[in-house]
């Protein structure tokens, strides 16, 4: 069978159009939107997507500052300034980076960022109005999963999903934007008892894991659609997703490829969040 690469360039580009269009629209009201990136670590992979965030948005016209806490800050100051960014009216918009400084989990902090600047939808309010079907921004990985797959026109509607990885930055929320299209939704991690019998169920895959290769052929029945999330880093120095594309090739309907898959359609759809939160901001 023939593997259909789903790539996200196109509407990646389609979503920057409208984005460009808006962020203009701002501007011209004399407010170009802007993004606070608060950064506690020193880890490489982290300082290249931060970099990668900055000129996206540059590009877009949202101004973009990256604010250093430096890789030993504590969850107090991690709070404190996640605090004063969301009562700083001159910033529309905040992200906290991930890794976090050792001893410090995102639920220490994430409840300090207003939700109304939470553009990518990390805090309990956030995740909690996703769960309830209410208003609120959405994890961008999560959301540009289901819009991938809604480019690419696979039906979801009462289909087979199965989710690999649960945290609560791409697994879970990706879970509950599932359900809300009608699919069927498992969600697998690392105590499942046997991963390749509950993929190779499903009509959809989806592999947020973290973990280079995880998902081979035997993962994945004959004309499903996978998704490949993962950002691991090759022994080149380059990424490669969770999903073994050479084994998984041939047998599936379609594969988003990484890079070039999810990422950029993230990337688009936080800083159409960003301008979002500017609008609303705005008034
Ligand atoms: P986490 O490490 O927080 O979560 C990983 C999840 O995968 C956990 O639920 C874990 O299970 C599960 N898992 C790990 N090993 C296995 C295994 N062998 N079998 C089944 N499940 C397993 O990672 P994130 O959710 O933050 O990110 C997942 C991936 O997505 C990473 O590669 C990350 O870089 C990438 N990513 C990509 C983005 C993009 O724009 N393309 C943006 C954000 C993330 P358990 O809960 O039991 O530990």
């Amino acid at each position: 069978m023939d593997t259909l690469s789903l790539t996200g360039k196109e509407l990646a580009a389609a979503i920057n159009a409208d984005t460009k269009e808006r962020t203009a629209a701002l501007a011209a009201g004399m407010h170009a939107p802007r993004l606070a990136l608060i950064v506690a670590n020193d880890d490489p992979a982290s300082a290249w997507y931060v970099n990668s965030l900055r000129k996206a948005a540059e590009r877009l016209g949202i101004a973009c500052e990256r604010i250093d806490l430096g890789a030993d800050a504590t969850a107090e100051q991690i709070r404190e300034e996640l605090t004063a960014r969301s009562a700083d009216t001159s910033y529309d918009a905040i992200m906290l980076q991930t890794p976090l400084p050792a001893g410090v989990s995102l639920n220490d902090v994430s409840s300090a960022i207003s939700a109304d600047k939470d553009v990518d939808g990390v805090s309990p309010l956030s995740l909690g109005l996703l769960a309830a079907g209410l208003d609120g921004f959405v994890p961008a990985t999560s959301e540009a999963v289901v819009e991938l797959l809604k480019h690419h026109e696979i039906p979801l509607r009462g289909k087979l999903v199965a989710v690999v990885g649960r945290s609560n930055i791409v697994g879970k929320p990706l879970a509950q934007l599932l359900l809300a299209e009608d699919a069927t939704v498992t969600v697998c991690h690392s105590r499942t008892a046997d991963l390749a019998a509950v993929t190779a169920a499903a009509d959809v895959v989806v592999a947020a894991a973290g973990r280079a290769g995880l998902v081979t052929g035997k993962h994945v029945r004959e004309g499903a659609v996978v998704i490949d999330v993962g950002t691991n880093e090759a022994p080149d120095g380059g990424i490669v997703g969770d999903v073994d594309a050479e084994s998984v090739r041939g047998k599936a309907a379609g594969l988003s490829p990484v890079p070039g898959g999810v990422g950029p359609v993230t990337t688009a759809l936080l800083m159409r969040h960003v301008v979002a939160a500017a609008e609303k901001l705005r008034g």
